[in-house]
C-alpha cells in the first residue's frame, strides 16, 4: 500500500466536490427562477382576467334574459289594466307594475357595473399583451444563460474526473479502497501527511513516540491518526537525502562538506512538485539555473559558497536517483514547451518500490556514518 499517492487523489476529490457544490449554487439559477416566476405570475393574472370576463358575459346574459321576462310580465299587467274596472284590482296591478319597474332598474344598474368592470379588464389585458413577450424573452434568455453555466460547470467536473482517473492509476487498489471507505464516513480529510509534527487532517500535534509508531506501521491500515482517524502518509525521505549525501561524500571526498542544504536540495523537488502538480523542480534546466544562481551570488569565492552549492547538487542528485531523465518532457522542461508533463512523479509511480529504496537509504547512511566516525578518530 502507498498512502502518499492518495494525497493528490484526495485533493482532486475535494475539487470535484467544490465544483459540484458551485454547480448547485450558480448565480444564474436564482436569476432564471425569478424570470420564470415573473412570467408565470403575468400569465396567471391574464388567465384570471379572461376567466372573469367570461363570468361577466354569462352574468350579463342572465340579467338581460331576466329583463326580457320582466318586460313580458309588465306588458301582461298593462293589458290586464285596460280590462279591469274595480279600483282595488287597478291598485293591485299598478303595485305589481311598480315592483317590476323597480326590479328592472336594479338589473340595469347591475349590468352597467359589470360592463364597466369588463372595460377595465379589456384595458388590462391589452397591457399584458404588450408586456408578456418581453417577460417571455427574458425568461428564455435567463434559462439559456443557466444552461450555458451548467454546461461549463459540467465540463470542469468532467475534466477533474479525468484527472482523478490518471491519479487513481498511480494508486494501488487496496489503499484506494481504504481511502474511499474512510472518506465516505468522514467529512474531514481521509488521508493526510504529518506536517511539522502534526496530523495534516486535524492539526493535532503528534508526540515523538506517536510519530515513531506511525513510521513503523507506515502504509498499513494501522497508519491512522489517533485523533481524527484519517490515514497518515509518511514522507518518503531517506532515499533522497542519503543517496545525495553518499554521492557528494564519494565525489568531493571532503568530510567538512556541509550536508544540510544538500539534504534539503535532495528532497526539495518532491516537496515542491508533488503538492503543486508542477514539474519545475524535476527539470535539469531548473537545477542548472539554480547552480548558476548560487555561483553568481557567491562570486569571489565567498565562504558560504560551499554551503550553498549543496542545494543545486542536492536537486541534481534527486534527478539522478529519481530516474527523472526517463521522462524527456519533464527532464528538459521548458525546452520542449512551457506545459508541465502530465505524468505522475517517479516517486508516486514507484509505489511499493519506495520501500526497498528507503531501507537501502537507511543502511547506506548508517555505513557511511560509521566510516566517517572511523576516519575522524
Ligand atoms: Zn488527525
Amino acid at each position: 500500500m502507498n498512502f502518499r499517492a492518495l494525497v493528490p487523489v484526495q485533493a482532486i476529490d475535494n475539487r470535484i466536490a467544490q465544483l459540484e457544490h458551485r454547480k448547485l449554487q450558480l448565480p444564474e439559477r436564482p436569476a432564471a427562477a425569478a424570470a420564470q416566476r415573473a412570467l408565470q405570475v403575468a400569465l396567471a393574472e391574464a388567465a384570471k382576467r379572461k376567466s372573469r370576463q367570461s363570468e361577466i358575459s354569462k352574468e350579463v346574459n342572465r340579467l338581460e334574459s331576466r329583463g326580457k321576462d320582466l318586460d313580458v310580465k309588465k306588458a301582461k299587467y298593462e293589458t290586464q289594466l285596460k280590462s279591469v274596472i274595480a279600483m282595488r284590482e287597478v291598485e293591485a296591478l299598478q303595485h305589481e307594475i311598480a315592483g317590476v319597474n323597480a326590479e328592472h332598474s336594479a338589473l340595469d344598474d347591475a349590468e352597467l357595473l359589470l360592463l364597466d368592470e369588463n372595460e377595465t379588464l379589456d384595458k388590462q389585458l391589452l397591457e399584458s399583451h404588450t408586456t408578456l413577450p418581453s417577460l417571455e424573452s427574458s425568461a428564455a434568455e435567463a434559462a439559456e444563460q443557466l444552461a450555458a453555466a451548467v454546461a461549463a460547470a459540467d465540463a470542469e467536473i468532467v475534466a477533474a474526473r479525468a484527472e482523478r482517473a490518471t491519479l487513481v492509476a498511480a494508486t494501488d487498489a487496496e489503499s484506494l479502497a481504504l481511502y474511499e471507505g474512510i472518506r465516505a464516513r468522514m467529512s474531514s480529510a481521509a488521508v493526510a501527511e504529518i506536517a511539522k509534527g502534526s496530523c495534516g487532517g486535524c492539526h493535532t500535534s503528534l508526540s515523538v513516540k506517536e510519530q515513531a509508531e506511525m513510521k513503523k506501521v507506515a502504509d498499513t491500515p494501522d497508519a491512522v491518526c489517533p485523533y481524527c482517524g484519517c490515514l497518515l502518509a509518511v514522507l518518503m525521505f531517506f532515499w533522497f537525502v542519503d543517496t545525495a549525501i553518499l554521492t557528494s561524500a564519494g565525489v568531493f571526498k571532503d568530510p567538512r562538506f556541509d550536508n544540510r542544504l544538500l539534504a534539503v536540495g535532495a528532497v526539495l523537488p518532491d516537496i515542491i512538485d508533488w503538492p503543486t502538480g508542477w514539474r519545475v523542480m524535476h527539470s535539469v534546466v531548473t537545477s542548472i539555473a539554480l547552480l548558476a544562481l548560487v555561483m553568481l551570488v557567491s562570486l569571489g569565492r565567498k565562504p558560504y559558497r560551499k554551503l550553498l552549492l549543496g542545494l543545486p547538487i542536492g536537486t541534481f542528485l534527486h534527478l539522478v536517483f529519481d530516474g527523472a531523465f526517463t521522462s524527456a518532457q519533464m527532464f528538459w522542461w521548458p525546452i520542449g514547451g512551457w506545459e508541465f508533463s502530465a505524468e505522475v512523479l517517479p516517486v508516486v509511480a514507484r509505489g511499493w518500490w519506495n520501500v526497498p529504496l528507503e531501507i537501502a537509504g537507511v543502511i547506506a547512511l548508517g555505513l557511511w556514518w560509521r566510516n566517517r566516525q572511523r576516519q575522524q578518530l
